[in-house]
């Protein structure tokens, strides 16, 4: 059930109606938009009694929203959610693109700061690299822990970036609370409701991934969860998903971008490192993605990525991320979004950017990968 205020409706009257919905015994989302504000209504089992909210002063209606998402829709919220990031211009789902980059996981101080020294000269607002991993086998390097959010809270501190990283249960989403700028929820959990729960009662925003073989409809409604519990700032990750093709890792479904934005007001990221899990794919993919229109990306950079204690072969060497910010500089500027300019370093001679390769040349190059490497597909000319 939604509440739709009147574009003239008083703050007054606002929490007047929230106030009735607590009476009722029910827990009210108000969501101011730039019209009016929305009151969506949860915790109820069945039909809420109409009669009593419609006649409340600065009530315009009260309409039954049918979709079983509901704070995570447009119907509640027609503008799209911009998550802000106090004393800095960082957004995620603003205009500009929010671009994180980092290592799959936090090693040492040195790996860290040697990566983090580069995705901030090239640009990246978001510094991600997981403390906690998830990993397949209970043999494999499981991450440094409160180490390594520690050696991030120093990394945000020298370098200005926001901080991204994965909490995988209650006791490391306690941690990351405390010291990360954005909770990250991986796709093994995409439906861990009681983790989904403590996020929504967490203080920070929350980057949502989508799990290996979840629906459009399953991602929003793991949103919702988190929407639920009074937690507004989510936003999406499409990262790939489980299909049969077997020559990229996961199947990056570019296609659920335009899907999710036209049914949420989340934002979405697009991850191409987990998405395709080899590294000459990754540029390629992040082209396409700024194109669909996503707000924002992930990706894996490592300084050294054949040394990497995980995801070494998706992970893009610095230079080849200097060149994908390049590229999608200029894609973003076709489809009306920014992405932040290089950081300029000073030397006493020449002030030089970081990056200058032409977008034509890579272009070129990926191309000639993608032709060699695409099974079934058949070079122009080739017969049989
Ligand atoms: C990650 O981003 O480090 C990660 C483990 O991704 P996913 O949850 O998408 O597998
Ligand atoms: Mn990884």
């Amino acid at each position: 059930m939604l509440v739709v205020m009147q574009a003239q409706a008083t703050e007054e009257q606002i929490r007047a109606v929230c106030q009735k919905i607590e009476k009722l015994g029910y827990r009210p989302h108000s969501m101011p938009g730039a019209q009016r504000t929305a009151i969506g209504i949860t915790g109820n089992k069945g039909e809420v009694e109409q009669g009593t909210l419609e006649e409340m002063p600065g009530v315009q209606e009260v309409i039954k929203v049918s979709k079983p998402y509901k704070l995570v829709s447009r119907d509640v919220k027609q503008e799209n959610t911009i998550i802000r990031f106090p004393g800095t211009a960082a957004t995620i789902g603003g205009p500009g693109l929010a671009i994180v980059a980092g290592p799959c996981g936090i090693e040492t101080r040195e790996q860290a700061f040697a990566v983090a020294e580069r995705v901030h000269r090239a640009g990246a607002q978001f510094f991600r690299g997981g403390a906690y991993k998830p990993r397949t086998s209970p043999y494999s390097f499981q991450g440094l822990g409160e180490e390594g959010l520690r050696i991030m809270a120093e990394i945000r501190q020298q370098f200005g970036l926001k901080i991204i990283t994965e909490a995988v249960d209650y006791e490391s989403l306690d941690l990351v609370d405390e010291y990360a700028d954005v909770i990250q929820i991986g796709a093994r959990n995409m439906q861990n409701f009681s983790l989904l729960k403590r996020a929504g009662r967490a203080k920070k925003p929350v980057l949502l991934k989508r799990g290996m073989s979840a629906t459009l409809e399953e991602f929003l409604m793991a949103a919702e969860y988190i929407l639920s519990e009074g937690n507004y700032n989510v936003a999406l990750c499409e990262r790939g998903v489980r299909t049969f093709a077997d020559h990229t890792r996961n199947t990056l479904d570019l296609s659920v971008v335009p899907a999710v934005q036209r049914l949420s007001h989340l934002p979405i990221l697009v991850d191409p490192s987990h998405g395709t899990g080899k590294r000459n794919k990754v540029t390629p993919l992040s082209r396409a993605a700024v194109a669909v229109g996503a707000d924002g990306l992930m990706v894996e950079v490592h300084h050294k990525p054949d040394e990497a204690l995980s995801d070494g072969p998706q992970s893009l060497y610095p230079d080849q991320f200097d060149d994908l910010m390049t590229q999608i500089r200029q894609i973003a500027a076709v489809v009306g979004r920014t992405v932040p300019p290089p950081v300029w370093i000073e030397s006493p001679a020449v002030a030089t950017p970081v990056s200058a390769t032409i977008i034509s040349k890579a272009v070129a190059e990926s191309q000639t990968i993608e032709t060699v490497e695409a099974p079934g597909v058949e070079a122009p000319g080739s017969e049989g």
